[in-house]
């Protein structure tokens, strides 16, 4: 800690020079007051720590989680068997070591640190360490979009999205475009039909930069990012996307329009990273396609595709949704005709950081 030279002059001691010159308070007083608070918190027990988990200890490297673990290392029963020669160990009798496991901070798989278990052993066996793991209990994500109601501010109605990954391919260079199709169906209409909630949704979407195709601005940068998971670091963890809409809440954490697994067409997350970034086509659902503005010809002629889809596919958990037999051509003809809007978002690296 200290250089081998002479010893540096003692910050504490100028502190409390300086609080004693105060009215009142003795050199002594300040002396014990600037020390008190510089002297790090000891645990009851031999529990011979190091500074990474201390800083666990202290709250510095946890997110999400403020529990007082003083109290709980002093609580922690003092006996074990050791988790590396498997004798066992006594932390009020011996120099004992914990490591803690816990779950790595994710911005947006894993916003709060779990604390998944303690290992503890002889400090002979193994010293102090943190155990940082990948989170394995992934969040489902947002369920659902609340909108307000213009004319009746305390009624929210809810609407959850469907998403779809699509590959368009442009048919004068062949280059690959990666697509999202959000499909929305209105799960709380609080009585009033999909109608309004429609508009409401298309008003909201129109604030997020997501709006018809004419009045599309391609110099507006996205209110939205994207973040791609495909890496397979947690046991088989299917791709996920996270939809970021800001940032909020506990931590500041991402706020999310989706977290949510997907299949993702070969070549898609490649597509999408390359172009750094990813049109997203939002519309209704297509069980909401009677009160849908999509034009009759163009309903009907996807409707007679799904008719003859769906007659192999379908399935009664389907729920009459059919918008998973939406092709990327599906998605452009329906941007075309305005019926959906058009964004676009920003693709994240893959640690969803910059
Ligand atoms: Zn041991
Ligand atoms: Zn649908």
């Amino acid at each position: 800690m200290t250089s081998t030279n002479a010893e540096p002059p003692d910050p504490r001691k100028a502190q409390a020079r300086a609080l004693s010159a105060r009215p009142g308070m003795s050199y002594a007083a300040a002396l014990r007051q600037v020390v008190g608070s510089a002297q790090p918190w000891q645990p009851k027990h031999r529990w011979v720590l190091t500074d990474e988990v201390r800083d666990w200890l202290s709250g510095d490297s946890r997110r999400g989680d403020r529990r007082d673990l003083y109290a709980w290392l002093d609580n922690l029963p003092a006996t074990f068997a050791c988790d590396l020669c498997g004798e066992p160990g006594d932390a009020r009798t011996a120099d004992c070591a914990i490591t803690p496991v816990v779950t790595a901070y994710d911005p947006d798989f894993a916003p709060v640190t779990r604390h998944v278990t303690t290992r503890k052993y002889h400090a002979t066996c193994k010293p102090s360490s943190m155990d940082w793991v990948p989170e394995t209990e992934l969040p489902p994500g947002p369920l659902y979009l609340g909108l307000r109601a213009a004319d009746r501010p305390d009624l929210i109605g809810t609407v959850d999205f469907g998403v779809h990954a699509l590959l368009d391919t442009d048919p004068e260079d062949g280059i690959r475009h990666a697509m999202l199709l959000l499909t929305a169906r209105i799960v709380e209409d609080h009585g009033r039909g999909v109608f309004p909630w429609s508009t409401e949704l298309e008003l909201y979407l129109g604030s997020q930069g997501i709006t018809s195709l004419a009045a599309l601005d391609d110099d507006d940068e996205p209110a939205w990012t994207l973040r791609i998971s495909t890496e397979n670091t947690v046991g088989n963890r299917p791709p996920w996307i996270a939809i970021r809409i800001g940032h909020g809440g506990y931590d500041d954490t991402p706020r999310h329009l989706l977290l949510r697994e997907v299949d993702l067409p070969d070549g898609w997350a490649d597509a999408a990273r390359r172009a750094g970034h990813v049109d997203v086509a939002v519309g209704l659902c297509t069980r909401h396609w009677d009160t849908a503005p999509v034009p009759e010809e163009l309903a009907d002629g996807i409707a007679d595709i799904i008719k003859e889809l769906s007659f192999i596919t379908k399935t009664a958990a389907d729920n009459h949704c059919d918008c998973a037999l939406l092709t990327a051509d599906h998605a452009v003809a329906l941007v075309e005709s305005g019926a959906f809007l058009l964004g676009w978002v920003r693709v994240l690296s893959d640690d969803g950081i910059g």
